[in-house]
């Protein structure tokens, strides 16, 4: 199949759908994590296909999402700062921090510029000498490789005021952390295609090998996401656990070599702080020591306290422990226009995806 189009085919669906009812003979939960299957499980209607006795769970699959509040707080205290330029990608700009958020910093005069690509930043750094730029680094292994050359970039052309401010997140730690922690129970997960793409499908086998489960690293379109379940459900019927590729257009056993080969240029393996899920080691990056002079961290700034809104459950529903519909506040108080958590401002966010869709 080459054309989008087929990739949507109604008849190939529907022979799909009726294997996976045949097949599922338990109930199952599967959990996907990656903002963009959740995403496209609603907007193509795959959860109604499904038999009622299999379950999608959502996980930390959004990197606005799982950007912890700490972190906001010091981009927006940075932004205060005199002379100061923000670069940020678009989704963060309404994510509330504990008492501001970029939007509103904006508002009030703050010089904060929404980017594409990492690469922008430095463009703004060149064409403002005299300020201080600081890029806020999010993103999961996806978006690591264009960072990592953004900073080797900076650092070979000796730029001077630019500045990262690093909360990158690497998923397969946080992975196992969810099935260590074992307060929701997972029977498979559906892996992201793209971070797979880069990754390749080595970092996941730990799932299979020591936690017994299987996993299939799935594509975008209604029947990669049908045929990802399908072969989840068979290994499960089968009591089978392997790390399986469906998305084998886009995605190789070794994942990409030269985007991994950038990433471990630029950055050391680290522990990382998340939404919901505390410090996980091993599941963040550092700078290694030549780059660390572009650090944002090292900067002086006064940060005020980090707090979150005592009623958002962001942080239960990045682990699959809730659903939005059962968060007080959702659509009555939080909603896109007055979002509460990080959840319901992404596009990827969960929050926002059942206000759309459910
Ligand atoms: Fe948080 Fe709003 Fe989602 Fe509730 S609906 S969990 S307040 S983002």
């Amino acid at each position: 199949m080459k054309l989008i189009d087929e990739f949507r085919n109604k008849d190939i669906a529907q022979g799909l759908i009726q294997r996976i009812h045949q097949t599922c003979t338990r109930p199952v939960q599967l959990m996907e994590v990656c903002g963009t299957h959740t995403v496209s499980f609603f907007r193509y209607g795959i959860r109604e296909m499904l038999p009622k006795h299999i379950r999608l769970l959502s996980g930390p699959g959004c990197p606005v999402c799982v950007t912890p509040n700490e972190d906001i707080d010091f981009a927006i205290a940075l932004s205060r700062q005199k002379d100061t330029v923000i670069a940020t990608f678009g989704d963060m700009m309404r994510v509330p921090g504990s008492t501001s958020s970029f939007q509103k910093e904006k508002a009030e005069g703050g010089d904060i510029r929404i980017i594409y690509s990492p690469l922008e930043a430095l463009k703004i750094a060149r064409e403002n000498p005299h300020k201080k730029v600081m890029f806020f680094a999010i993103g999961f292994e996806t978006t690591s490789p264009t960072i990592a050359v953004a900073l080797l970039r900076a650092h070979r052309e000796n730029i001077r005021n630019l500045y990262f401010l690093n909360s990158q997140k690497q998923v397969p730690p946080t992975i196992r952390v969810l099935l260590q922690s074992q307060k929701v129970g997972i029977d498979g997960f559906i892996l992201p295609g793209h971070v797979s793409t880069i990754l390749g499908n080595d970092p996941f086998q730990f799932i299979s090998e020591e936690f017994s489960r299987p996993a299939v690293i799935t594509g975008f379109e209604p029947l990669d996401i049908l045929q990802g379940i399908l072969m989840l459900i068979e290994q499960i019927e089968a009591k089978r656990a392997a790390i399986e590729i469906q998305y084998t257009r886009v995605v190789h056993e070794r994942g990409n070599p030269v985007a991994l080969g950038k990433i471990a240029e630029a950055f050391e393996t680290d522990g990382a702080s998340w939404r919901g899920l505390g410090w996980i080691p091993d599941s963040g990056y550092r700078f290694r020591p030549p780059f660390d002079r572009l650090n944002a961290r090292n900067l002086d700034v006064e940060v005020e306290p980090s707090f979150e809104h005592p009623e958002c459950l962001c942080g239960e529903i990045l682990q699959g422990i809730k659903i939005p519909l059962e968060c007080r506040l959702f659509r009555k108080i939080c909603h896109p226009e007055n979002p509460i958590g990080p959840c319901m401002v992404s596009m990827e966010g969960t929050c926002s995806t059942y206000l759309k869709y459910a």
